[in-house]
């Protein structure tokens, strides 16, 4: 029997349908589900491809059923193209208009093919044992990846113990719950009721809580998260916002946001500043900005590695440290936003520990705790993104990680006799 087979159970009940259980404990990291793709087909915008192999072809070689572009004759039989939309489009007569003027631009006729390779599987038993069975939370428990084989593999990201329910999320989980919910309610068509959309803290990630204008310390939050209509009402004053107000000024700094340079790193530490004044540290604005600085610092001109001071060591440190308690609620365990995450704090991490030993502020023994840390860390992200298919962006970036690693490890095993080494040279020298 295969593992998935005994990992998950589906059932039913009358408000979700049909939904996922754990069929016994499951570790952190295990993969439970591998489905393979409903159907594999052309992307939505593409250039004219093979309908049989899907490589790019100029269109001059057409099926001779449906007159659609293929290789040839073998690729014309495959059934893929065969058994889905050549019959179709030959019975409706529906042509491919070979009018294009550039073989590499998009061709719109091309975005019904894989919408109706689908719709043609209807009935099938492809339906019945799927991946998208999982229901959605906003704090999900798995994750998944789509692989080259068009396969989806679906892990827990958390233990779950027998009898749980797995989640996926259907939506962004840095967004606050009016904007998950909104989110949901447009292209999944429900309201979310989860923990995490009840909670007017949204279980402490606080990414929809604003600042209290009136009090000290107040904390403004949605009376009735569950209520798209809902007020907003200081917990210590009484101070409320109506619904209107609220999101206007929610959309006059989202659209802020979204307007910016992506790479623009000075304009998001000064916006930082400036919604600090009336936001909660971690609400979702402040959070998104600070999620992309915590990318940014490093990598962009000005700002590499080798030019940051120590200063901005620690800004990037304390900015992966932000993300990480939020992603510890939202996205906990071995998810793909905490593997970034964990990624992008182990350089700063090892620099500013060299540059402090090198001033003389740590000790050699303190420089090396610091950099078990920094292994500790990196160790984490590797695992976490070795989860990733090795042909991915993540799973690129695990093999990167993986070979910081061992540089890392060889350091630390040299570390205690250079630091002898070192610590006597100060001293000769004193
Ligand atoms: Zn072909
Ligand atoms: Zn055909
Ligand atoms: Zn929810
Ligand atoms: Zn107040």
């Amino acid at each position: 029997m295969k593992p998935e087979q005994v990992a998950y159970e589906i059932k039913q009940n009358d408000k979700v349908g049909r939904y996922v259980v754990a069929a016994k404990e499951l570790e952190a990291g295990e993969e439970f589900l591998v489905d393979t793709a409903a159907v594999i087909g052309p992307k939505h915008h593409t250039p004219p491809v093979c309908l049989g192999c899907l490589s790019l072809t100029s269109g001059d070689t057409l099926c001779e059923r449906c007159g659609w572009p293929v290789c040839g004759p073998s690729c014309a039989d495959l059934p893929a193209h065969k058994e889905a939309e050549c019959a179709v489009f030959a019975a409706a007569n529906v042509k491919f208009s070979s009018s294009v003027e550039d073989p590499t631009a998009d061709c719109p006729q091309y975005e019904c093919i894989t919408p109706l390779r689908l719709l043609l599987t209807i009935g099938s038993k492809i339906w019945n044992d799927k991946f998208a069975l999982l229901s959605h939370n906003c704090v999900p428990n798995t994750a998944h990846s789509i692989g080259a084989d068009y396969k989806v593999r679906v892990r827990t990201t958390v233990p779950v113990k027998k009898g749980d329910e797995l989640f996926i999320t259907y939506t962004h989980t840095l967004q606050p719950t009016y904007a998950r919910r909104q989110h949901l309610k447009l292209s999944k068509y429900f309201d979310c009721e989860c923990a995490r959309c009840a909670d007017p803290e949204e279980l402490g990630s606080n990414l929809s809580t604003i600042k209290c204008p009136k009090c000290e310390w107040g904390w403004v939050r949605a009376e009735k998260p569950l209520d798209d209509a809902s007020d907003y009402k200081c917990h210590k004053c009484e101070y409320k916002m109506s619904n209107a107000d609220t999101m206007k000024v929610m959309g006059v700094i989202q659209r802020e946001i979204e307007a910016l340079d992506p790479a623009d790193l000075e304009v998001r530490e000064q916006l930082i500043k400036k919604y600090h004044a009336f936001l909660h540290p971690k609400h979702a604005h402040l959070t998104a900005l600070k999620h992309s600085l915590c990318q940014l610092y490093g990598r962009v001109a000005e700002y590499t590695f080798e030019e940051m001071p120590d200063l901005l060591m620690e800004r990037k440190i304390e900015l992966c440290k932000h993300m990480l308690q939020i992603a510890d609620i939202v996205q906990p365990g071995y998810s793909r936003l905490r593997g970034m995450i964990l990624y992008e704090l182990h350089a700063p991490l090892i620099m500013l520990a060299r540059s402090l030993y090198q001033q003389d502020v740590l000790t050699g023994f303190a420089l090396l705790t610091r950099m078990q840390e920094a292994e500790r860390v990196l160790a984490e992200a590797v695992h976490i993104l070795s989860f990733e298919d090795p042909d991915s962006m993540e799973g690129q970036l695990a093999a990167q990680a993986r070979f910081s690693l061992e540089q890392l490890q060889q350091t630390i095993i040299m570390l205690p006799q250079q630091i002898d080494i070192m610590d006597g040279e100060q001293h000769i020298g004193g």
